[in-house]
């Protein structure tokens, strides 16, 4: 660590995101850098009027010029501070009731824990861990320490491996990097259904732990209903919505690979009479094309989860998403039975709820539906969403209730 950190200096009115916590600093809001950094490297942030207010991971090649390590300029980054801040992360976790007994489990969810592109979870006793940006990249070792110290897990496997290192100007990166390969697949019980997770080659870190609370609100909505899953993956809501005792359903993915772990979902709760699987049917397919099928066959459903993949990475692609939720709303709503319940999400961070709830509004109205919100959904506990970073907040669901 040199004696004299690198200074990222703001332009005079830029550090006013900084006085609300925001960690993002953006390339517009830099003035010039004093001294060289190299990527990830930490730097102090100075305000015009020549204030200390933070230290930084300075990423060169990103148009998020800089994320917050800390807001105290005298708190060194080092090992001790990862350690700190994993600590109090998985401590949280801990004394959160709500989350006792789940084997599956966000550990850190980056800037919404004080650790700005670093993704963390827990499936039993492996991490899959995903480092996004160029300061969470360079203190992998250090991450990893600590994770390691706080849960005592047997096993790390990272998973950088997501587009959004591509912003960054970093590489992928993935392999074990604590422990190794577990012997048999690794799976989760999850509120009583047991769930295979492949953190090398599945979806994200394996598995879609923000849907949990949500996959349990199918369980209890679907006694004896006919359920239709669209964009079902390996199967989660359908798993549960069969644990619930579902008479049917129908799921619906474009991915083979995700059906076939569906159907091993299937095979690991054989033993339950509930998992029967006369009452499962899956189907490889595009669900814009499927719903339209289904209107013409005059197939109805009294359930229908319409948990589709990110439409709007970004605030940029607001238009065209708005267009392909509308789409799939619209379907799914013409195939309710009276009475029947959508639980429809959006987990792109560029459209907010309130115009998700527009666009769901609207689909209702031209499929001609008397609707209402019976409940808003979000992420589980385990994926906070810090005060101060409202971009922490991607998945946003509504239950609604057709008359
Ligand atoms: N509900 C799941 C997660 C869904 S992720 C869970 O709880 O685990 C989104 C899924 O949509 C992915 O599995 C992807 O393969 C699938 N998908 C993407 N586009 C699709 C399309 N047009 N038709 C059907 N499936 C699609």
């Amino acid at each position: 660590m040199p004696l004299i950190m690198t200074q990222l200096l703001l332009k005079p009115g830029r550090e006013r995101s900084l006085f609300r916590r925001h960690p993002w600093i953006f390339e517009g809001a830099v003035d010039h850098l004093e001294g060289r950094a190299r990527p990830g490297d930490t730097v102090d942030v100075i305000a015009a009027n020549g204030a200390c207010l933070a230290r930084a991971a300075w990423s060169p090649q990103s148009q998020i010029r800089a994320r917050v390590w800390s807001f105290d300029p005298h708190e060194i980054v080092d090992d001790a501070f990862f350690k700190r801040r994993v600590a109090a992360a998985v401590e949280r976790r801990l004394s959160m009731p709500q989350l006792a007994g789940q084997e599956g489990m966000r550990l850190l969810h980056g800037e919404s824990d004080g650790l700005p592109g670093v993704i963390a979870d827990r499936y039993g006793d492996t991490i899959c861990l995903q480092l996004t940006a160029a300061g969470s990249d360079k203190w992998r070792k250090a991450i990893v320490g600590a994770l390691v110290k706080a849960t005592g897990v047997a096993r790390i496997y990272e998973r950088s491996d997501s587009d959004v290192r591509k912003l960054e100007g970093l590489e992928p990166v993935t392999g074990w990097v604590h422990g190794e390969a577990p012997d048999i697949p690794l799976s989760i019980d999850e509120n009583g259904v047991r769930l295979g997770v492949d953190v090398v080659a599945g979806h994200k870190t394996g598995f879609y732990l923000d849907q949990r609370d949500n996959r349990l609100l199918t369980r209890a909505l679907a006694k004896d209903k006919s359920v239709l899953n669209c964009f079902c993956y390996t199967g989660g809501f359908s798993l549960q919505a069969l644990a619930g005792g579902a008479a049917s359903v129908l799921s619906i993915d474009s991915s083979g690979p995700a059906l076939a772990g569906a159907r091993a979902n299937m095979a690991l709760n054989a033993a339950n009479p509930l998992f029967e699987t006369s009452r499962a049917e899956w189907l490889e397919g595009d669900v814009f094309e499927a719903l339209r099928t289904f209107r013409k066959e005059g197939r109805t459903f009294d359930l229908i989860v319409l948990d589709p993949p990110k439409f709007a990475p970004s605030a940029a692609h607001a238009e065209r998403a708005a267009r392909a939720y509308k789409d799939i709303n619209l379907h799914g709503f013409r195939l309710l039975n009276p009475g029947g319940y959508l639980l429809t999400y959006s987990c792109s961070g560029g459209i907010g709820l309130e115009l998700f709830q527009k666009i769901v509004a609207g689909a209702a109205v031209d499929a001609g539906r008397d609707a209402r919100i019976l409940q808003r959904l979000s992420a589980g506990p385990d994926h906070p969403v810090a005060l101060h970073f409202p971009e922490g907040e991607y998945l946003k669901g509504l239950l609604v209730q057709v008359d």
